[in-house]
Formats: structure tokens, sequence, C-alpha cells
């Protein structure tokens, strides 16, 4: 079989575990994460991202390799993740954004989705200051959002058509004008929202990142290789190209300096087209990666440019859903 025809599939995964709010689709339930491996063990060939990248395009043995990736880094995979990967001896690349580790608070989507789609007050008219301008949402009856409605719209998914109320127009509004901020610029946006919100909501146990220490443990699991994911996860496309050597050298150096060896495999926040652009790829080759994970959906052959490797956005589906879209040899 020629090389470019023989193809593989990396699996983009975030969260697992159990939560009743999930507007981008993020997690899998331990459950079905555990039927996952299952399937892959049983009707594919899991391995690893070096192996599938060292051998692309010479050895890759046939349509049903598969790599599984984990992005951002989030504490569950130490306690729900490993056990379950080590169960079904599937190995895993987890891409740790490096100024996450050890954070406190929550990630800004995180926060924002507590702030807007949890359970708080909001009041009648919200503004909000961006880059010097202002925004305005009106709530419409929509302040109080009491248990019942929260339940009605938990399987709400952001991509999915117009927001069903103001309260999900004013997360997706607020998380687009968000993205191409800095850290900073955002961290002012929830503040404001926050004042308005009258709310402070403490940071969630299961929204938490690992710790420098429970980065180390993860780095010497044999089941797990760290891969870069910037250092701020920001968005690659909206910054200079000095500004993107700092996100993706910097994020290098700083996990190599926790972790004691220089991550190979890099992770393009957010990962789509428009996210990161030509020079990304090229700071990313220059710096020294092996490879770099988009979240473009397709097949990975001989003939894929290792630089824009595409990944398949696992959801919470059942071993079939997921053997659909991973496909093994025909
Ligand atoms: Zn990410």
């Amino acid at each position: 079989m020629p090389a470019e025809t023989k193809h593989g599939h990396i699996l983009l995964y975030h969260r697992v575990g159990d939560t009743s709010q999930d507007p981008w689709g993020l997690t899998v339930h331990p459950r079905r994460f555990r039927n996952q491996l299952e399937f892959l063990r049983a009707a594919r060939y899991p391995t690893s991202l070096s192996a599938m990248i060292d051998v692309q395009g010479t050895t890759l043995p046939s349509a049903s390799e598969v790599v599984v990736t984990i992005d951002d880094g989030y504490a569950e995979t130490t306690s729900t993740v490993v056990p379950l990967l080590e169960a079904f001896d599937v190995s895993a690349t987890l891409y740790i954004p490096s100024g996450a580790v050890g954070q406190t608070g929550e990630y800004w989507w995180d926060a924002l989705e507590g702030l807007i789609l949890g359970p708080g007050r909001l009041p009648p008219s919200i503004s909000v200051s961006v880059r010097d301008r202002r925004y305005l949402w009106r709530l419409d009856g929509w302040e109080q959002w009491p248990p019942s409605d929260r339940f009605r719209f938990a399987g709400w998914r952001a991509w999915v058509g117009t927001p069903p109320t103001p309260r999900h127009q004013l997360f997706t509004d607020l998380w687009h004008l968000c993205l191409p901020l800095v850290d900073t610029e955002i961290w002012s946006v929830i503040e404001q929202l926050s004042v308005v919100a009258d709310s402070q909501p403490a940071p969630r146990q299961d929204r938490r990142v690992v710790t420098d220490q429970e980065l180390r443990s993860l780095a010497k699991h044999p089941l797990i290789s760290i891969g870069a994911h910037t250092r701020t996860h920001a968005q690659l496309s909206s910054r200079t190209p000095s500004q993107q050597e700092v996100e993706i050298e910097g994020g290098r150096r700083d996990l190599q300096a926790v972790i004691g060896e220089s991550p190979k495999h890099l992770a393009y926040p957010f990962g789509k087209r428009g996210d990161y652009g030509p020079a990304a790829a090229e700071l990313a080759c220059l710096s020294g990666f092996s490879s770099a994970v988009t979240n473009i959906p397709g097949t990975v052959t001989g003939a894929t440019d290792r630089y824009h490797l595409p990944r398949i956005f696992v959801q919470d589906w059942d071993a079939a859903q997921l053997g659909a879209q991973v496909p093994g040899r025909a």
C-alpha cells in the first residue's frame, strides 16, 4: 500500500468528568471514556504520537492507528484519566499551557461559563468595556436562572444554531470578544462581569489545572508524554510574530524547567485555521518541536504536514459513534 493511502487518527480530548453545563462539548463522561478506550484497544491500534510521527510515511501499519491527546491539563487527568489509560494500556500526549500550571483560578472560558450560565442572578442590563469600546446586553426576563431553566438548556452547544436565551447570547458574544485578547484584557472583562453580577464564584475543583508536582509525576508515567500548548493559551493569529515566539518558545522552556526535558510536540490553542497562521508553524519548527497538532478534523497520512496535524474532536460518544469517526482498515 503506498504510504499516502495509509492513515491514522489523532483524537482530541479536553475533560473527562461529569458536568451539568458544557457549552463547548469539552467533557466526556468517565464511563464513556472507559468504553471508548476499551473499543480502541479491541478494534484499533492505539499508539503514541511519537511512534506515529516517527514512522509517518514509512511503516504506518494500517488504517487503524489512533493516538490519544488531551488538552489543557485539567487535574482530573491524574485522578480519572490515568487509571483508565493504565487499564487499557493506552498512551496519551497531554498538551499543557505552561502559564496555567498551578494556577489557583479557573481558565477564562470556564470562569465565563460559571458567571453567565451558572446559578447566579444577573442584572437586567450588562455593560462591558473591551479595548475602549462599550458593549451592552439586555437579559429581557432572564436575570433569574432557576435550576429548571439551567437543566433545560444543559445540552446546549455554543456552535449549534442561534443562542436560545439572552444569557446564551451574552455568553457567546463575550467568548468571541475575549478570544483575541491578551490575558490581562480578558480578566478585565471577567472582573467587570463579576462586579455587575455582584458575584465572585469560588474556583470549582473540577476545573482545576495540574500543579508543578502533579505535572512532574505525569511526565514520569510510562504511558504519558507532555506536550506544549503555549504559555497563556493564546490565539496565536491575534499576536505579532515576536509575541507568538514568546508564547511558543516560552511555553516550551517553562515546561522544560518543570519536567526536566523539552516537550517534543505542540498543540496550537483553539486550533482552527483562523487561530494560528504560517508564522506559528515556522516557530514550532524553529523551537525544535517534532510536530504540531490542530483542531481541524482529518486523517494523518504519509503526506500530512507534521506541523498541521489534524485531530478528531471526541465528544461524549459511545463506542459505535467513536468507531464511525475513526474508521479502521477498509
Ligand atoms: Zn487548549
